[in-house]
């Protein structure tokens, strides 16, 4: 089966666009979801990051505190190189796994905000789309998330390829600038565009 990458940057829409095409039909596998269920105790990506940063990053119930870990690597950039060195591979392999299990669709969906910016994410998709929108509207729509400061949300911005980069490496795009409607064409042409692409191959 054909893997459309689905990235972009924080709060630029993905989730949103994702939930479009599922509703299209097309199967969905999002490394956000993956990322969650290996935070869950009993989990071994937990128990590294005990070893790697100390128990004062999990909570008494034994899961991630992920406001702590999320404030500490958004400072601190060697500790977020190694929060990726314990969790990517691991996001890795449960998405060839996820991918290998669905139900037969000529396309699937792979939702990855860091395509671009973690290592070996890009080859596990054949085509890479991105979900473009203008850093303030994301500010604007991250200020909304309880638990999110706007400093820390500059910050994962800033850790973040610039929108332009981001295009550079695209092969699609969907400018989410708009309103939902706007969005839901544009969601509806490529579905169409990958159709026609997956069955051609
Ligand atoms: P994250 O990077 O945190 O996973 P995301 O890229 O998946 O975020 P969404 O969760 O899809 O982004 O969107 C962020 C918020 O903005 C959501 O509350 C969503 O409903 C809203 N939103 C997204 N696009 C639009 C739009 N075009 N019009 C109105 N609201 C929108």
């Amino acid at each position: 089966m054909k893997v459309i990458g689905l990235t972009g940057g924080i709060g630029s829409g993905k989730s949103t666009v994702a939930a479009m095409f599922a509703k299209l039909g097309v199967p969905v596998v999002d490394t956000d979801e993956i990322a969650h269920q290996l935070s869950l105790p009993p989990s071994d990506a937990l128990d590294e990051i005990r070893q790697t940063f100390g128990g004062a990053f999990l909570q008494a119930d034994g899961t991630l505190d992920r406001a702590r870990m999320r404030a500490l690597v958004f400072q601190d950039e060697n500790a977020r190189i190694r929060l990726n060195e314990i969790f990517h591979p691991r996001i890795r392999n449960a998405a060839r796994q996820a991918l290998l299990a669905l139900a037969p669709f000529p396309y699937a969906l792979l939702v990855v905000p860091l395509l671009f910016e973690a290592n070996g994410f890009r080859s596990l998709v054949d085509r890479a789309l991105v979900v473009d929108s203008p850093p303030d509207q994301q500010l604007e729509r991250l200020a909304a998330r309880p638990g999110l400061d706007r400093a820390t949300a500059e910050g994962i911005l800033r850790s973040q390829l610039a929108p332009s980069e981001r295009i550079a490496l695209a092969d699609d795009v969907i400018s989410n600038g708009g309103s939902l409607s706007e969005l839901q064409r544009q969601v509806q042409a490529c579905h169409a565009q990958y159709l026609e692409w997956a069955n051609d191959l």
